[in-house]
């Protein structure tokens, strides 16, 4: 049974809800944290992240407080470098075509070492993201995409931990809860109606949080918004996040914010399921593509694997590929450079062919046009300015001269067998499109005005996202607009 009132209600139970949670809980507040899912699919698109965080951080000492573990040795191993709060908010306003809005990212960003360090000392444990941000060369590693810190254990070890630490903050957690609908009258949101179980009901709040997601498990809306063949992208997450948050909001007059027909999509397994597997997680994405070449069924290139580093265009890319024939791509790889593929090329629910020459390679890769394939590569081989080196912790500047489409950095031409091919389709992994929220996290109606009683963190959020994403910065925003609404609401409830 659910309690009939509570001070502050959360919907949702991924990292924004929890964060939210356990800042209201902060105030004082009892709080009631409604997840949709079954205990065992429980937390969303949170637990199937690898946990990476986008934060701020002046050099190493930064790095320490969120990381006591780090010893003296993998200090004196590695050049973190920095990643100023400047450098946070222009790569925001870069990657977002200077759309995003300038207030929430400076709370972003301004925030982001603050937050991550009330989340260690609410027991979450942080570690460097060795093994897929940091190459090393000369015997050193180097970070080199502004990505520094994941979660310990990732994903899942993010998830038990904001879990252990709602548990001593005797924050209760509802399972097979689906929120419904706000309780709403002229004087703001009371609570929510909720199907738990087969049965509705009514729980009273003095604040409401929603943090339940954006709709890119909603084929129909994912159609209607991101546009015609968007119902034919993968899930990469979550099948709860539906967009029942935005819709309960829109209903009760909140104003529609942000980037509507944008979504975060990348290359994803062409054979993975409709929805992520918690089994493989992440696995089933192939984030190398900076270091091969990517051609579609008409055999052609169609975009610059090497534009950026990865974390500043894989999220656009899905998009691309899906706007391909036929919805795929293949990526090719050759021997110089399977050392720096990602783990998730090594797992074994992968679609993947080899051959020892180009001649046996493009007849295998199902549904490209072979003959158009081979002079793709041939061209692109000649192209290659191999006068240039190549060095994958800097944008080396290593191209091609000559191509329709140039490759900026990192070319190399495919002439090292035996040759590795992987085929991708669309993954989506959320939407950008939300609501409207101020600095103090609460949700703006359509006349502009705060509405009373509701708050809202994490994907569902509009205005922060446009076009592209900066990697790690999922989570970086759910986390703190999920501690500012929590705290806001917790207020707002002491204070009701
Ligand atoms: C495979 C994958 C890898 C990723 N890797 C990273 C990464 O490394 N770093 C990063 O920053 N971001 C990453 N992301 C993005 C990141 O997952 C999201 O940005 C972030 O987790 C969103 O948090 P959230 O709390 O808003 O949503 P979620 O974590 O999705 O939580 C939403 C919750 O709401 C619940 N819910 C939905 N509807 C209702 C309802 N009606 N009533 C009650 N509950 C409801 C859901 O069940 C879920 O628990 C990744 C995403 C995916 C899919």
């Amino acid at each position: 049974m659910l309690p009939e009132s509570v001070d502050v209600v959360v919907v949702g139970a991924g990292n924004a809800a929890m964060c939210a949670a356990l800042a209201a809980a902060d105030q004082g507040a009892s709080v009631l944290v409604l997840e949709r899912a079954p205990e065992e699919e429980r937390s969303g698109n949170t637990h199937f992240t690898a946990g990476a965080f986008r934060v701020a951080y002046d050099g190493v000492e930064q790095l320490r407080s969120l990381m006591p573990d780090l010893t003296d040795d993998e200090v004196a191993n590695t050049d973190f470098g920095t990643y100023s709060e400047d450098q946070f908010f222009d790569d925001m306003a870069r990657v977002t075509e200077y759309r995003a809005d300038p207030e929430l990212v400076d709370l972003l960003v301004r925030r982001s070492h603050a937050t991550m360090c009330w989340m260690r000392d609410k027991g979450v444990r942080f570690a460097p993201i060795w093994g897929r941000q940091a190459f090393k060369v000369e015997g050193r590693f180097k970070f080199w995409g502004g990505l520094t810190v994941e979660a310990w254990g990732g994903g899942p070890g993010l998830v038990e931990a904001l879990f252990e630490a709602a548990r001593s903050n005797r924050i209760q957690v509802a399972y097979d809860a689906r929120a419904r609908d706000l309780l709403t009258d002229d004087d703001g949101i009371h609570g929510v109606r909720v199907r738990c179980r087969g049965r509705t009901q009514d729980v009273r709040a003095k604040a409401v949080v929603l943090a339940c997601g954006g709709f890119e498990a909603n084929a129909e809306w994912r159609t209607r918004y991101l546009g015609p063949g968007w119902e034919l992208a993968k899930v990469r997450g979550t099948r709860f996040n539906t967009g029942d948050g935005i819709r309960m909001a829109l209903d009760a007059g909140a104003m529609p914010w942000g980037h509507w027909s944008g979504s975060h999509a990348v290359g994803w397994d062409r054979n993975a399921p409709d929805f992520g597997d918690l089994t493989v997680g992440d696995g089933f994405q192939k984030h190398s593509y900076p270091f091969g070449i990517m051609i579609n069924a008409d055999g052609l290139r169609f975009v610059d694997e090497g534009a950026d580093f990865r974390n500043y265009t894989y999220a656009k890319y899905g998009r691309v590929i899906l706007a391909q024939p036929h919805q795929f791509a293949w990526q090719i790889f050759d021997q110089k450079v399977v050392h720096l593929l990602r783990d998730e090329y090594r797992i074994r629910q992968v679609t993947k062919v080899t051959a020892d020459t180009l001649e046996e390679l493009l007849p295998k890769l199902e549904g490209v046009n072979a003959e158009r394939g081979l002079a793709t590569i041939k061209a692109f081989n000649t192209a290659v300015q191999t006068d240039v080196p190549f060095n994958p912790n800097v944008k080396d500047g290593r191209g091609t001269r000559g191509l329709d489409i140039p490759k900026l950095n990192w070319a190399n031409p495919l002439d090292a067998p035996p040759y590795e091919a992987y085929q991708v389709t669309c993954g989506v992994t959320f939407t950008f499109g939300g609501l409207r929220i101020t600095t103090e996290g609460q949700v703006v109606d359509s006349d502009g005005a705060p509405m009373p009683g509701l708050y809202a963190a994490g994907e569902l959020v509009g205005g922060l996202f446009y076009f592209n994403y900066p990697g790690g910065t999922g989570l970086m925003s759910g986390s703190v607009f999920g501690r500012i609404a929590g705290t806001s609401a917790g207020q707002a409830a002491a204070g009701a």
